[in-house]
């Protein structure tokens, strides 16, 4: 089991995210959310860590993402 200080958690690339939402539904503990922010693109949705205590650091969005726009990170 890790601890709180080892746990990666996500980071979004908003420049490569196409808004899929796959890294949201994969989400085992429900704390990933499509939300609308700025970026190079203009105003888009793009996903956001809700809940960074409940993460558990599984990598599922990351191994999900199919832009590869997801980094774990401490
Ligand atoms: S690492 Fe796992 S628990 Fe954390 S946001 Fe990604 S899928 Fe959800
Ligand atoms: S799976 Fe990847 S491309 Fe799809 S919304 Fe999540 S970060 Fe964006």
């Amino acid at each position: 089991m890790k601890t709180d200080r080892e746990k990666t958690t996500p980071r979004f690339n908003k420049e490569n995210c196409i808004a899929c939402a796959m890294c949201v539904d994969i989400c085992p503990s429900g704390v990933l959310e499509l939300q609308i922010a700025n970026s190079i693109h203009g105003f888009r949705r793009f996903p956001r860590l809700t809940d960074a205590e409940n993460c558990t650091g599984c990598f599922s969005c990351e191994k999900e993402c199919p832009t590869g726009s997801i980094t774990m990170a401490a």
